[in-house]
């Protein structure tokens, strides 16, 4: 990966969904291996497309979509890239977090859409992103 930008800390607008994707863009130049981020909000506000950007950034160059089926899905980039989505995971992660492990490996960059479900189990947290509803395309994008 190229040197460690500085994470955008604060509060963003996005119009549209390329830039959130823009904005996850600029999140993951600042990752490094091992690096976990956080990816809060309702549906739809823009999770998975957040990471789709992210993900182009680290150099994935295939389809980026929802995990279904599956709490995650692994692409290789520059950096291997683990993309969870534990909604429907129930208290599952909390009671077995093995289950995260294979994800969650110390060289991989991990994206986690519905982190509350794994309770206290996720190390190595670089940034937690919360996303809301603003009307229509817009959303508030807070990177912390
Ligand atoms: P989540 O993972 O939070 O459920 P998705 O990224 O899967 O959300 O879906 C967000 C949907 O909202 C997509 O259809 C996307 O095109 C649309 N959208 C509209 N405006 C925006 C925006 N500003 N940011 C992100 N997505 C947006
Ligand atoms: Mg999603």
């Amino acid at each position: 990966m190229s040197p460690r930008a500085p994470l955008p800390i604060g509060v963003h607008r996005t119009a549209g969904p390329e830039q959130t994707e823009a904005l996850g863009a600029r999140v993951a130049r600042a990752l490094a291996p091992g690096d976990v981020v956080l990816l809060s909000g309702e549906l739809g506000t823009g999770k998975t497309t957040f990471v789709r950007g992210a993900c182009r950034a680290l150099g994935v160059t295939g389809p980026v979509t929802s995990p279904t089926f599956t709490i995650g899905r692994r692409y290789e980039g520059h950096v291997p890239v683990s993309h969870l989505d534990l909604y429907r995971l129930g208290d599952l992660a909390a009671e077995d977090p093995a289950l995260l492990a294979d994800y969650l490996a110390p060289e991989r960059v991990a994206f986690v859409e519905w982190p509350e479900v794994a309770g206290g189990t996720l190390d190595g947290v670089a940034a937690r992103v919360r996303l809301e509803h603003r009307g229509g395309d817009e959303r508030e994008v807070t990177v912390a």
